[in-house]
């Protein structure tokens, strides 16, 4: 199943993204048509879903769509967790996960133009994990089922803010305005063949800059639930994102970054892709 936000309506979404159920109107009023307020009742959500016809439709416009999880309670980011990203950033891999956060104030939808910050920013093609049911201390082996789906992300980052300081401000330099997309939609963890195996990519003006799959990940999406979830519980709709491949600006000789007019789009293999402009302000 894929659900989104439409015109700032929880919405279903049909096979391919071809046509649209409102899910207030569908369901009488069960389900509220605030798209965060699903993952609260994620388990109902699903068994009503199981029974509804789908009407035929329109291909959905990508301009109508939001994020498809607008304010999570908590958004947790994973650094560092492709061998070749912590290679090209001349770091060490962490033994441990390394955690940051982007303020919820940065979450925008699957397109539009984002305001660059500064010279110095650069993509991070991630998968994003939405949680649908509460974790604490959950084993690994339980993982999946406090998942409620995947979508595409980008960790828009500010190389400069993020490397001010003493030590990386890794959260600051991630979280101005619209420097996490999310979308195009969720696609629930079923619909995956392998959830563990999906490509990830980016592409810069049609050109191709990072290209590899989540098997890569050095913590797996159900080590990392695990993980965070023997520290802080997650909540229904919070997010994390799991970490960028190589192929980022910083990381390239030289160092590239966006630029005013640069067009990001965001691909994952089974949920599909995004694409922003970005404008430089200055
Ligand atoms: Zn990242």
């Amino acid at each position: 199943m894929r659900i989104g936000t439409q015109n700032d309506r929880l919405v279903i979404i049909g096979p391919d993204g071809i046509g649209t159920l409102d899910v207030e109107q569908a369901s009488q009023g069960r389900f509220s048509s605030d798209p965060q307020a699903v993952y609260d009742s994620w388990a109902q959500f699903v068994a009503w879903a199981d029974g509804v016809e789908m009407p035929d439709g329109e291909p959905v416009s990508p301009e109508s769509l939001g994020s498809p999880v607008p304010r999570p309670r908590q958004v947790f980011a994973v650094g560092l967790n492709y061998a070749e990203h912590a290679k090209e950033s001349g770091l060490d891999l962490p033994v441990a996960p390394l955690v940051f956060t982007k303020f919820p104030s940065s979450i925008t939808g699957p397109t539009g133009t984002i305001e660059l910050s500064g010279p110095r920013v650069d993509w991070e093609v991630e998968l994003v994990v939405v949680i649908g049911a509460a974790a604490r201390r959950v084993a690994e082996a339980d993982s999946w089922h406090h998942i409620a789906g995947f979508t595409a992300g980008q960790d828009i980052s500010d190389r400069a803010v993020q490397q001010a300081g003493t030590s990386p401000q890794f959260s600051l330099g991630k979280s101005f305005d619209r420097y996490a997309p999310l979308g195009p939609w969720l696609v629930s963890i079923d619909e995956f063949r392998d959830p563990d195996d999906l490509s990830v990519r980016t592409d810069l003006n049609g050109e191709t800059v990072q290209d590899s799959r989540t098997s890569d990940l050095v913590f797996s999406v159900p080590y990392l639930v695990s993980y965070l979830s023997n520290i802080a519980t997650l909540y229904p709709g919070d997010i994390i994102f799991t970490g960028t491949p190589s192929g980022v600006g910083m990381g390239m000789k030289p160092e590239r970054y966006l630029m005013d007019g640069d067009i990001v789009t965001t691909t994952i293999e089974g949920i599909g892709s995004m694409t922003h402009t970005f404008a430089d302000p200055r």
